[in-house]
């Protein structure tokens, strides 16, 4: 029988090898009821000891047992989730899946939700729930703060990881340009949370323009949406739709007619990405729906009330919602000089990231230049799907030394919707660009594919067929706290 130093020790040496070599089980040794005793707990007795210092000696044992290669993803966005999917349960890989939200979240239908058609739960996928019974991936909710490479380690608000491999899937966050009262006082639209931030704000303008006097009314009621690519599109025509549609019956006192939608566009069209046929089409669409589409509009302040244009020109709205532009989400810890101008991170043909040895990149934070793309790929996400598949490929290809694959892309073209029977979709092969109620057809077929889970399919399907059957949306609940600027 072992003295209770012994015991002692062999539990404090366990614990040590835990933390050196392990950090990321010391929560688990943590959590183990018995602890050391001390003067304030001197009850615990040489069998309780025992056990622990087995315990723990079994879980580092286990661990370092273990010869699969630890592979550490952070992001469960459109890349590090198809990675961790297509690696699901395969022998060669632990995997630690990493995200700062417990879900899954589809970015293209944000303006959905920001528009009162879709709930959140819609758009969104729980990730334990995609991998309930997979044997190799662990799901950790948590921010990575510092990515420590000389060591081979991810700091996150919940502990360390160490790697072998680590991929950075962190996508994309808002760009204003160093613009700090336009970060302050409009809108964007990068997260679930974000799109329900916009709805609350919309309904509760609405609730506040019913008490207000006429010339409030007016700036309460204009509403400036600045970029006009897809997420500017789609916004916008949504919004013109619920302006006809919905809100003369929901706030009969209001006057509609004083709704004002402006759609601001630095350059000189619409859709960027897109054929000057398509860009002509989304802007007939929304002005037919009563938009103002100003192209060739550059925004340069705007204090909450006020938007100063470049021109001199001055629009008066209280809400203004910013989709001008994207930059990569680089985590603290790469040396800038591994970091692009536009904030991505420069990558090989086979994701690695240049200047690294055992470090990836994928989607929107990645910059992978080739001839006819220097300034990379376009961050969509068909593109972080695909580049997720490829890296996966030679993540199976590697354990059998076969030589890798570079990364081939395939232009899908694009498309965007305007509203109800209204799209523009531009096809790569055969390049032909077509819109309409076919054109619309197309976007919500897709769309509905990409989404995760069965049942937000048949969701997201019937809301549809619903809305577009009764011209009805039926989610405008408010939220208290959730209008204001900042996050609590
Ligand atoms: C409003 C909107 C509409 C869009 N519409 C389309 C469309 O119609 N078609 C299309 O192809 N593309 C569209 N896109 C672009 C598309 O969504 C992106 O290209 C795609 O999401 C990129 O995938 P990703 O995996 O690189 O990043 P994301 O999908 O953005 O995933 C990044 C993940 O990383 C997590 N994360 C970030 N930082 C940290 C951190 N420090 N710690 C832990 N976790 C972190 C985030 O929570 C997130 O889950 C749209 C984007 C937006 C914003």
């Amino acid at each position: 029988m072992k003295t209770e130093d012994e015991l002692n020790k062999e539990i404090l040496d366990a614990t040590a090898k835990i933390q050196q070599n392990y950090p990321e089980l010391t929560r688990f040794a943590d959590e183990m009821t018995v602890t050391i005793p001390s003067e304030q707990d001197p009850q615990i007795n040489a069998t309780e000891l025992a056990d622990y210092s087995n315990s723990l000696q079994t879980i580092a044992a286990g661990y370092a047992k273990n010869t699969k290669q630890h592979l550490v993803i952070i992001g469960a966005g459109f890349a590090g989730l198809k990675l961790a999917r297509t690696l699901n349960n395969h022998p060669n890989y632990q995997i630690t899946l990493i995200d700062k939200n417990n879900y899954h979240q589809f970015q293209p239908l944000f303006y959905q939700v920001a528009m009162a058609n879709l709930d959140a739960s819609n758009i969104s996928f729980p990730l334990r729930n995609i991998f309930q019974k997979s044997k190799n991936v662990t799901i950790r909710v948590t921010e990575v703060i510092l990515i420590d490479a000389p060591h081979n380690q991810v700091h996150t608000t919940n502990g360390n990881f160490t790697y072998d491999y680590l991929v950075i899937a962190t996508g994309a966050v808002t760009n204003y340009f160093g613009n700090a009262p336009i970060e302050q006082y409009s809108f964007p639209m990068k997260s679930t949370w974000e799109a329900l931030q916009i709805r609350n704000t919309l309904l509760t303008h609405f609730e506040t323009a019913i008490t207000a006097n006429s010339l409030k009314v007016q700036q309460i009621l204009s509403i400036v949406i600045v970029g006009g690519g897809p997420t500017g599109v789609e916004l916008s025509g949504a919004l013109a739709e619920m302006k006809t549609d919905t809100l003369p019956l929901e706030y009969p006192e209001l006057n509609f007619a004083e709704m004002k939608i402006y759609l601001l566009e630095g350059s000189a069209k619409l859709l960027g990405a897109m054929t000057a046929v398509s860009s002509a089409k989304a802007k007939d669409y929304l002005e037919d729906l009563g938009v103002t589409v100003m192209l060739n509009t550059m925004v340069k302040e705007y204090n909450g009330r006020q938007l100063l244009l470049q021109d001199g020109n001055i629009l008066e709205s209280t809400f203004v919602i910013w989709a001008a532009g994207v930059k990569g989400n680089v985590p603290q810890g790469i040396a800038p000089v591994f970091v692009s101008k536009s904030s991505q991170l420069p990558t090989d043909a086979f994701h690695k990231v240049i200047g690294t040895n055992n470090i990836y990149a994928l989607g929107d934070v990645a910059l992978m230049a080739s001839e006819q793309y220097p300034r990379g790929y376009p961050q969509l996400a068909s593109v972080a799907i695909d580049q997720a598949v490829n890296l996966s490929n030679n993540f199976l290809r590697l354990p059998k030394n076969k030589s890798l694959v570079p990364f081939k892309y395939t232009n899908k073209g694009s498309m965007a919707t305007v509203g109800r029977n209204k799209a523009v979709v531009d096809l790569a092969k055969p390049f032909v660009s077509f819109h309409g109620f076919f054109a619309w057809l197309i976007w919500m077929t897709l769309h509905l594919f990409l989404l995760i889970g069965f049942k937000n399919r048949v969701i997201v399907f019937i809301n549809w067929i619903y809305k577009y059957l009764t011209h009805q949306q039926s989610l405008a609940l408010l939220f208290p706290n959730l209008h204001s600027k900042n996050k609590t």
